[in-house]
């Protein structure tokens, strides 16, 4: 073996898995396509969950720092620092839970650093990818083995395809052309018009309607397009790198077929309207990474790797399920006019408002287990506020280095399996090391330990 996990793709979901599988004792070995890493400015930020996921493991001062900037381009591109539901720019951002605004080029040198040290292969794309009962064979120009891949090579996968994984779904309902674009003078507010959808943020700009020219676009054409859509007098002085994207929502049926997975765009792919698939794809790597780091170990069995799919594929559907209603009210037309009037006056509501926050950002989605385990067991833990028995005030991901599990107690107890955190302030918690809550004290505990660990 020349590894233990192949990660195939270098993005984010790649390099933080690889992160992720070190943590917890493996050896990953991460084979790339491109020789340097790409430059493109699609998301612009992270929702609480990842952002909370790089907390525990250090990287949030490198977060805070790239936000300061982060938050200043959004609210120039928006023209506002609120969320948006289908370019609805009303959510009140949430003060519980944080998140950043960091571009995904930066976010991506924030993972490769913090990755140094992890064999990480460019220029080498995967062609051919053979399991068998010990192990996968890939095929990137040389050949190299381990006993599992992760196809973490975005929305085209090649991994998905040669391993024969059914990826169903819905065809594109709107399209969208979009480039790397200089303008000159104002440009217009990134939001939906009546002939349709103009986005704007960084250096990338687009615009969404019912059908896209198949010719290829100039810097006159895309101007025009602006202008119709807009009505603003725009000059644009340069377009290139154009790239053509519909909203097609589509998801892997399964993420496990034997010792191949996907993770990230390779396991589902949907509109960027409301900037969630990186985030789902980095939590789908925080779930994926300490679970076979188990199994290679030998603490747990090889079907334990199923709880994969069976966790992360409702929240898959679930960011599919609300970014095709966002496409719905982004078309253009009278009647989705009349709908998003309504819908517009209903985030007015403080908990509808508070209702589309929380949807976007995956908060109040529960893991199922195999056991009795009441909210908010399921839920990701929030970066509590501890208070230990001498009064020493810490944050919870100050305690979440290891990648370890924690159980959190004002009893005097140990474990070998959990680092144990002595606290005063609040009701026992077990945390697994994706800082999923396995066990909120309600039934055994003993049952919990066993399951994850
Ligand atoms: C316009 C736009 C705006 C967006 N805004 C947001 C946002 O604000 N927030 C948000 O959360 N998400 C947003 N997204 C989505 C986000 O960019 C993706 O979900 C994210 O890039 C997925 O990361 P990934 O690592 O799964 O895949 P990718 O970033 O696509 O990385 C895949 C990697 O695999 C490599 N690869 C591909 N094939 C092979 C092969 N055969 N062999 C080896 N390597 C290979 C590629 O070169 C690439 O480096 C946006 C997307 C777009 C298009």
């Amino acid at each position: 073996m020349d590894a233990d996990v192949i990660v195939v793709g270098a993005g984010p979901v790649g390099l933080f898995l690889a992160t992720e599988l070190r943590l917890a004792g493996a050896e990953p070995l991460v084979l790339e396509r491109l020789a340097t890493p790409s430059e493109d400015e699609k998301a612009r930020g992270l929702g609480p969950l990842a952002t909370e996921a790089f907390w525990r493991r250090g990287l949030g001062d490198q977060l805070a720092e790239a936000d300061v900037q982060g938050t200043k381009d959004l609210a120039r591109d928006h023209g506002t620092t609120r969320g948006h539901f289908a370019n609805i720019f009303k959510i009140t951002p949430s003060e519980d839970r944080p998140r950043t605004y960091i571009w995904q080029p930066e976010l991506e040198r924030v993972l490769a650093k913090h990755a140094e040290g992890i064999h990480v292969l460019r220029g080498h794309e995967v062609t051919a990818l053979e399991s068998d009962v010990d192990g996968v064979t890939v095929t990137a120009g040389g050949t190299w083995r381990a006993k599992y891949v992760v196809g973490c090579d975005g929305g085209r996968s090649t991994v998905r395809k040669l391993t024969g994984f059914a990826f169903p779904g819905t065809p594109p309902l709107l399209r969208t052309t979009a480039g790397q674009v200089r303008f000159v003078g104002d440009v217009p507010s990134s939001g939906r018009y009546d002939g349709g959808t103009f986005l704007h943020g960084g250096r990338l700009a687009g615009i969404t309607e019912l059908a896209s020219t198949p010719e290829p676009v100039t810097a006159a054409d895309f101007a025009a397009s602006i202008r119709r859509i807009t009505g603003a007098d725009v000059v644009v002085e340069e377009f290139r790198e154009e790239r053509r994207f519909g909203d097609q929502a589509r998801q892997a049926e399964t993420y496990r077929l034997g010792r191949v997975f996907l993770a990230g765009d390779a396991a589902h792919v949907h509109s960027p309207s409301g900037g969630q698939g990186l985030n789902l794809g980095l939590l789908d790597a925080a779930n994926l990474g300490w679970k076979l780091g188990a199994v290679l170990r030998g603490d747990k069995p090889e079907a334990f790797l199923d709880t994969y799919t069976h966790e992360r594929h409702p929240a898959g559907e679930a960011v599919l399920r609300n970014t095709r209603a966002q496409s719905a009210l982004l078309a253009p037309g009278p009647h989705v006019d009349a709908l998003r009037e309504i819908v517009a006056d209903l985030m007015d509501v403080p908990e509808a408002n508070k209702y589309f926050g929380d949807l976007l950002a995956g908060i109040h989605q529960r893991y199922d287990f195999p056991y009795l385990a009441p909210a908010p067991a399921g839920e990701h833990c929030p970066d509590l506020e501890l208070v230990g028995h001498d009064g020493r005030v810490t944050r919870l991901h100050e305690h979440t280095r290891t990648g370890r599990g924690l159980l959190l107690t004002a009893a005097d107890v140990t474990d070998p399996r959990v680092d144990v955190v002595p606290v005063t302030n609040t009701g026992p918690l077990l945390l697994r090391p994706d800082g999923v809550i396995a066990w909120a004290g309600e039934g055994p505990l003993e049952v919990a330990l066993d399951t994850w660990f």
